[in-house]
């Protein structure tokens, strides 16, 4: 008997195999990738990655659930099922134990802490090759939105720095087991980093002053980063990008925000 699913975990089960095939057709995985699947749960995309694949490794925090996978595929040399909580778990050191440099990883992600595990991927961005995430609707708009429009922001702005997102997949509440009460996509990532020359304190500092740029999305920039800058410097740095000094954040692209960053940062108040 499966377990009753914990909601607090954010436990939606793939339980459509029509939706499980083309998940599996629209994910970049490669036959040599080693897969580190964020919460397989009941095990729904595993034995089909594991099939496809050269290892997958589950990072499950449910110890019920880890338990009934470990047993599964206990005979399996090509599944490992950790009992851990993905946000504590260094991707690196997983990928060294299997003797690799890079891995893919793909999550049907529990939507309660999509931010926080976005952001903890992204901090293991150089030993992450490709990713495949199942989010809700909302966020993937957000992921791969362009400027201009009302979902663009930080989270788009991250991403973008670090891989090159594209929605997938539309998937729809009737494919999960309990249905969320939101829409769902799958989205890919590239990982990419669009400075390739930039350390990863440059990075870093790039996306707090990004955080400040959107502080307030309906503010100006100048308002925005009048808190940390110089009223005048941020007019100046504007003035000498071309822009108007009423501008907002979400009106710039990924290389117009780096190049006032560029020009304000050994400014600093
Ligand atoms: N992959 C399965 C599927 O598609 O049927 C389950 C997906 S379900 C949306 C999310 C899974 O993530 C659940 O199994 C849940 O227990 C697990 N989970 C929740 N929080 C977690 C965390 N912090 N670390 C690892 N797994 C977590």
């Amino acid at each position: 008997m499966p377990s009753t699913p914990r909601p607090k975990l954010g436990q939606h089960f793939l339980a459509d195999s029509r939706y499980r095939e083309r998940i599996l057709d629209a994910l970049p995985w490669r036959a040599d990738d080693l897969v580190i699947e964020i919460g397989p749960g009941r095990g729904a995309m595993t034995g089909l990655l594991a099939e496809r694949v050269r290892k997958v490794v589950g990072i499950e925090i449910d110890s019920a659930l880890a338990l009934q996978l470990q047993n599964r595929f206990a005979q399996d040399a090509g599944v490992a099922i950790l009992h851990a909580d993905v946000l504590s778990v260094d991707f690196t050191e997983l990928c060294r134990q299997q003797r690799l440099t890079e891995c893919f990883v793909f999550g049907n992600i529990p939507y309660y802490i999509t931010s926080p595990i976005l952001h903890h991927l992204f901090a293991y961005r150089n030993c992450l090759r490709a990713m495949g995430l199942l989010v809700q609707r909302e966020v993937a708009e957000r992921l791969i939105a362009r400027p201009g429009s009302r979902d663009y922001g930080y989270l788009t702005v991250s991403t973008e720095l670090y891989s090159q997102a594209r929605l997938a997949l539309a998937v729809p509440p009737g494919a999960f087991s309990p249905p969320p009460k939101v829409q769902s996509a799958l989205v890919t990532f590239q990982m990419r980093p669009r400075f390739p020359h930039w350390t990863r304190k440059e990075c870093d500092e790039f996306l707090e002053f990004v955080k400040r740029c959107f502080a307030q999305k309906r503010k100006t920039l100048l308002n925005n980063l009048g808190a940390i800058y110089a009223r005048e410097q941020v007019a100046a740095a504007l003035a000498e990008a071309g822009h108007a000094g009423n501008l907002r954040a979400e009106q710039l692209s990924l290389d117009q925000l780096a190049a006032v960053f560029k020009t304000l940062r050994p400014r600093a108040k």
